[in-house]
This record gives structure tokens, sequence and C-alpha cells, in this order.
């Protein structure tokens, strides 16, 4: 199933609260304008209604089999001995045409930049398909060295949070810096920096922890009341899946994950069939769709857009006008945090993606060595931006 073409989320219809525009991009970095929303203070990010139960999500009204199908394109073959020259030549027209519309971020990055003068960038990335490839075996999706260490300097130069569908446990053990805040279970588990705020600190769902390094943070779960629940359905998933050759449950910790990634096409009726029945006896519960991975996830109001939300707060940014939030990801559930830098004009999201998509996203990439080159140009424009700030001081 495609994404709505009115730029709405595929999943969570639920209108967004937004902030008043206050970083209204200019029109030469905006692909297309925006419309500013009115500014709630009491609605920011914390107030997380439970959906109404039982409510079918559009995707299972819509027929869940083609929504897997939709939602998981072939990657796309870049050798010549496995695609036609003409197959070649459409393939890379409807890409350029795309782009059009959503052009990359390395090409457009002057423009980035000289938006991003008088501001703080402040990065959000996504882990599978951005900063390490896709890969038969979602235990094996590592980072490779590179990545790391430009993930590394780009979080010295600008405040970077990683927000995963991973649990967050899983994604730390991935990435391995300490510099960067990190938010697993699509935004469902957040550590972040501990600071005092009536929309922070004293949200029930908040407690004060420590990290890996023994620092004092916060720890936001909204959903935490799920958990057993995850827990039944992720071995209740195991158990009737476990006759399908290549079927991988994975649980999340406040989701389940069922990659079917290597499972015989033939077969994916029968994976979807299966987490759709046994979800007939959950209405609290329900499914989204990712690359070729079913999400089963609490029917809550929550999802990456909020995350960003709740971390801007947490970072004590946001309510800044000065700070240029960037987004970077390239599945279906990062489309809620581009969509919410979108409608609130305030930073952009940045698809990662070989094939031509709808999306809320500004910019694109097409795989993670672009991702990884842009975040090797954004320290070099901020190193060589300080430097002249330096220089000029020392001259005066
Ligand atoms: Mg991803």
């Amino acid at each position: 199933m495609d994404l709505k073409s009115n730029h709405s989320s595929p999943v969570f219809t639920d209108p967004v609260h937004l902030s008043k525009s206050r970083l209204g991009l200019p029109s030469n970095i905006a692909p297309y304008s925006t419309a500013a929303q009115p500014y709630s203070s009491s609605g920011l990010c914390l107030q997380i209604p439970r959906r109404k139960v039982g409510k079918l999500d559009d995707v299972r009204a819509s027929g869940w089999l083609d929504a897997m199908k939709s939602s998981s394109p072939p990657r796309k073959k870049l050798s010549k001995d496995l695609i036609s020259e003409s197959q070649s030549d459409e393939t890379d027209a409807a890409y350029l045409t795309w782009m059009i519309s959503c052009p990359s971020a390395l090409n457009s990055f002057h423009i980035i930049t000289t938006y991003a003068k008088c501001k703080s960038v402040v990065l959000f990335l996504d882990y599978d398909g951005t900063l390490s490839p896709i890969v038969d075996n979602p235990d094996a999706a590592f980072m490779s060295t590179a990545m790391r260490a430009a993930v590394k300097k780009a979080a010295k130069c600008f405040p970077t949070a990683i927000i995963s569908g991973r649990s967050r446990d899983k994604v730390y053990e991935f990435v391995r810096l300490s510099e960067l805040c990190y938010a697993g279970s699509h935004g469902m588990d957040i550590m972040g920096p501990l600071r005092e705020s009536e929309y922070v600190g004293d949200h029930p769902d908040c407690i004060r922890t420590t990290d890996e390094q023994g620092k004092e943070v916060h720890l936001f779960q909204p959903a935490s009341e799920f958990v057993p629940m995850i827990n039944e359905v992720y071995k209740s998933l195991l158990d009737i899946t476990k006759n399908i050759i290549g079927v991988k449950v994975e649980n999340n910790k406040f989701c389940v994950s069922v990659h079917y990634r290597n499972v015989d096409e033939k077969m994916w009726e029968e994976v979807g069939k299966h987490v759709f029945d046994l979800l007939k006896d959950f209405s609290r519960l329900q499914v989204t769709h990712g690359r070729k991975v079913l999400e089963v996830r609490p029917v809550i109001d929550w999802n990456k857009g909020k995350a960003v939300e709740f971390l801007l707060e947490s970072l004590g940014l946001s309510h800044r006008d000065d700070i240029l939030p960037i987004y970077i990801g390239d599945d279906r559930t990062d489309e809620d945090a581009f969509k919410v830098l979108r409608d609130c004009n305030r930073g952009f999201g940045i698809l990662v993606s070989t094939v031509p998509k709808e999306t809320n996203a500004f910019y694109s990439l097409r795989d993670p060595s672009e991702v990884q080159e842009f975040l090797k140009s954004l320290v070099r424009w901020k190193n060589s931006a300080s430097s002249q700030t330096e220089g000029s001081t020392a001259t005066v």
C-alpha cells in the first residue's frame, strides 16, 4: 500500500500537535510550502491518549497481503547482468524524476548549510537501512567502523539521537556510542538527558535512572503497561510461526517484529494470516508494516514523530528558534517524524531510498554510504564554520 498522497501518516491518523512555525524554512529549502499550525504548549508531546480500542488500522482494512508486498519493494539491482539496459534506463529516469520533488541532500548540501548557518543542527537517525545495510539476518545488521566513526564525529558537533524500531538495548549494542541519545521500540523507550521540565520530568511514564556509564538520565516508556502482553504475543508468534522457514520473530520489548525477508514469497500470506489471526484476540495491539517486517505495536498515540518532539523537549531545545532538526530514515515508520518536521515547518526529513517513494521528507539519500558522506560533510562544514568564526574573532 502506498502512502497516502495527502502526506498524512500511513498508520496513525490522529492529528499531530504542532509547534507554531518559528523556524519558517525559506522557499529555496522547501520543495513545497507547508501550513503552520497553531501552537499548544499543553498538547506538546506528552499527552498520550490511548486510541479507540478495536479500531482497525488502514493497513488491516485494505488488505494486509497487498500491504506486505507493497511495503517490501525489491532492492534495486545495480548489476547490468541482472537488469536489462532499457529497464535500467527506465528505473533511473523514474528516480531522477522523483528527485525533482525530493532532491539529493548531497547535491543540495550548499542550500542546507546556507540555511543552517545561524542555527544549531540537531540530528535524528534511524538505524536499519540508514546507518546499517538491510541484511538477510536482522541480528547481523552491523554498522561499519567507518559509519560508527562518522556518527561519533557528528555527535561531537551536534546533539544526536537514534530512533529505531529495535529494542533500545539492541540498537545500543549495534552502535556502542555513549555520545548519543537512544530511543528504541519506535520511540516507546527513550533514554535522554536529565531535565527538570514539567513535560518530561513530571510525567508518570518518565523515571530517573542511570545509563550504562552511571550517568543520571530520564527513561521514558509510555507503553510500559503493555510489556506482559507483548511478551505473551512474542511467545505465541514464536510458536505459531516455527514451521515457516525463514521467519524471524524479534522481541523489541514494547513491540514485536516478525521479519519475513527470508521467507519464500509464496508463504508471506501464511505469515500475515498467523499474525493477524492472533491479533484478533488483542484489540489493544495493532500491526504496522516496515521493510519486509510486520510490527506488532500497542495502540497508543505514540510514534517516531512524537519521539522527536519528546527528545527536543528533553534536550531543552523545543522552544528555541535557532535549531534545525534533521531526521534521516528509510522506513515507513520514519514518515511520522518527517511529517512532524514538515508540518511544523521546523527542520526537515531525509529519506534513504534507491526507489521513488511518496514521502514527507524534503530530501533524499540513496543508501547508508550516502548517509555516511552526508554526516561527514556536515562535520566538515561545522568545523570549517567554527574555525572561520574563531579566525574572525581573533583578528578583531
Ligand atoms: Mg530503517
